[in-house]
């Protein structure tokens, strides 16, 4: 059987790949893995949620679980709410960033947290073998609706207060903020205009991954109304985005290596986690304030395993997903912005001044074409010959393909994981620094795939 989750969950075009039927059988394996007695349901604004959820929490009532319908929620409010309503599990419906047309099922544990690959596999194995544990007639489940966003909105309400009245211009993207971040920010005092902010599963005004280029009319605006910053979110609004207050887009590395240098500054050290693709400047800046950077398979469970384990600070990947490991486990895009207020206030900071600490290196990919059949093998072989090739480097690792940390940068090779191709970054001190590494690695690829 073709594996059903991937790194963010089961995720597929609707009604194609991600059927009612698929949906009813992944809900009834939870439900039969982890003997769930109360389950939360929550979705994004997709045109195919409704179908999806009713198949879903049919899979649960099937089972003999009560479930909680919580109607159009972010995955964090998903989350949070799932281990504070005391649920033993919790089901967003959303394909986060993809294209409308596209849905898709994440689970999370009664602790917030995303399942792990181990989970994933004993749910797989249930639905492959047909083995679920339907309840007897009298002994169905209960599906009741809940209108708990404001629990949510509680815990930000508890966790952040701000001093200064802020102009915000906010961009939930059509997706699951529409409502939840507009009124978050309007009752910690913000002037708040918003733009997008009805829900349409369509995604019409913008693509719902945020992009210096999907955010272009939030810069505008930004730069219109002179406000101070903007904020968006990806459809499921675990990821935030900043515009800062002269309407440039910022960078994702450097903002989470802003936070990440606040949060460690404000513990008094500590360890950050990100993954393996995110730039050198999380370290430049974690170092400066005496902490430390861990660094993860890309994917965000692997990223809040790792905050769970190491007892880390702060974490986050470089495409806006952060985690507040002080409130749950599951990156969070309105905490996020919150939380980024607060250390903006904190800092007495505009945004563009908390980033201009952060060095800017340079970024270069290259792909380069490789057999399926090959490709991940070469990636395993290559490292010995990377080595070799730069005798200097300072750190080596395989956590997700081969990573070489040098002293004016780094490269890291990994097999793309839907094409047949081998994916270069590379990111160099200097655009000299960049440019000398990416050639040295390519031709180091090319010689092996052609030695293959
Ligand atoms: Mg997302």
């Amino acid at each position: 059987m073709a594996k059903l989750f991937g790194s963010s969950g089961v995720r597929g075009l609707a009604n194609v790949d991600l059927t009612p039927l698929l949906t009813s059988k992944v809900s009834s394996a939870v439900a039969t893995h982890a003997k769930t007695k109360k389950a939360t349901v929550a979705r994004d604004t997709r045109v195919s949620g409704g179908m999806l959820e009713d198949a879903l929490v049919s899979g649960l009532i099937s089972c003999g679980t009560d479930v909680l319908l919580l109607g159009m929620l972010p995955t964090p409010a998903l989350a949070y709410l799932t281990k504070a309503l005391g649920a033993d599990v919790g089901f967003m419906l959303t394909a986060s960033h993809n294209p409308p047309q596209y849905n898709g099922i994440k689970v999370f544990n009664g602790d917030s947290l995303s399942y792990t690959d181990e989970d994933q596999d004993a749910v797989e194995k249930i639905v492959a073998e047909g083995n679920f544990t339907l309840a007897d007639w009298r002994k169905l489940g209960r599906a009741t609706s809940a209108d708990a966003g404001q629990i949510y909105l509680d815990m930000v309400q508890e966790a952040v207060s701000l001093k200064k009245q802020w102009k915000i211009v906010v961009d939930p993207g059509c997706g699951a903020a529409f409502n939840v971040a507009p009124q978050m920010l309007t009752t910690m005092g913000c002037k708040v205009t918003a733009l997008n902010a009805q829900p349409d599963g369509y995604f019409p005004a913008r693509k719902s991954e945020p992009t210096a280029e999907s955010l272009r009319d939030l810069a505008k605006t930004v730069q219109a109304l002179g406000a101070d910053i903007g904020i968006a979110f990806d459809g499921d609004a675990d990821r935030v985005a900043f515009v800062d207050e002269h309407g440039a887009f910022v960078n994702f590395d450097r903002s989470l290596a802003a936070y990440g240098a606040f949060s460690l500054k404000r513990n008094g050290g500590g360890t950050v986690v990100t993954n393996v693709e995110a730039s050198m400047c999380v370290e430049t800046m974690a170092e400066k304030y005496g902490g430390k950077v861990v660094r993860t398979r890309v994917g965000d469970i692997y990223v809040s395993e790792a905050i769970k384990r190491e007892s880390a600070v702060f974490g986050g990947e470089p495409c806006g997903a952060w985690v507040h490991p002080h409130i749950h486990l599951c990156p969070d895009g309105p905490l996020s912005a919150a939380l980024f207020l607060a250390a903006l206030e904190e800092e007495c900071k505009s945004v563009s001044e908390f980033i201009a600490e952060v060095p800017e290196y340079i970024t270069m990919r290259e792909n380069i074409a490789c057999k399926n059949d090959q490709k991940y093998k070469l990636v395993e072989k290559l490292g010995d010959s990377l080595k070799t090739a730069f005798p200097a480097y300072t750190d080596f690792s395989t956590v997700d393909g081969a990573r070489l940390a040098l002293k004016n940068g780094w490269l890291l090779v990994r097999a793309s994981g839907t094409e047949p191709l081998i994916r270069l970054t590379v990111e160099g001190e200097s655009p000299e620094a960049a440019k000398d590494i990416t050639q040295k690695a390519t031709a180091l690829i090319h010689k092996q795939i052609e030695a293959q």
